[in-house]
């Protein structure tokens, strides 16, 4: 099983990076009015983070449209912030993942470990057994990856696929760019209608 985020600050760097990119695609496509898309960024304040991460990476990149009487907020996919949640998506997915597996860790355990307390990992939990498979990003993408692995528990099985396959960053890496879609405002959206 696997116990620790990356700690090398190159990492969340490099994230950031990839960050810039997916947030240069959107910048690209302008706003569906027509109008020019300009940086509107937000201060995040991650918790739990293994190292003190300094403040342009605590950025969540966006933009807003330029035209009087649009004004549109348009955000970017990410591979460092889950939708909404306070904490870094990769905090996210790997204390959940260490609930499960052969080797699971206990709740206490993990919460003095990363500082989140045992609703929040509860919820966490929720989230990936509840919430998560319903999303219709898993829906299709579910289909692609039994390719790579069983499915066994989520998120798990996500990660023992990637970090099982790959060195340790290059595994969070590609991890978080495959969950990226999620992570739009309405990337979560849960399909009732089927
Ligand atoms: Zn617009």
């Amino acid at each position: 099983m696997y116990h620790d985020l990356p700690r090398s600050a190159s990492i969340w760097s490099f994230l950031l990076a990839v960050d810039e990119d997916l947030a240069a695609e959107t910048r690209k496509q302008g706003c569906p009015c027509g109008g020019r898309l300009h940086s509107a960024n937000f201060l995040r304040k991650p918790r739990g983070t293994p190292i003190q991460l300094p403040e342009h990476q605590r950025l969540r990149l966006s933009f807003c449209c330029d035209r009087d009487g649009c004004r549109k907020r348009a955000t970017p996919p990410s591979v460092r912030f889950l939708g909404p949640k306070v904490y870094l998506a990769a905090i996210v997915i790997l204390v959940s993942a260490m609930r499960q597996g052969p080797s699971s860790r206990r709740v206490s355990e993990l919460s003095k470990r990363f500082g989140a307390d045992e609703s929040t990992i509860a919820r966490w939990q929720t989230f990936w057994r509840e919430h998560f498979p319903q999303t219709p990003f898993w829906k299709v993408a579910r289909a692609g990856f039994v390719t790579l692995g069983e499915i066994v528990s989520l998120p798990y099985s996500l990660v023992d696929a990637f970090l099982g396959r790959y060195p340790p960053s290059e595994g969070w890496m590609f991890l978080l760019r495959f969950l990226s879609p999620i992570t739009v405002p309405g990337g979560l959206q849960i399909k009732v209608s089927q």
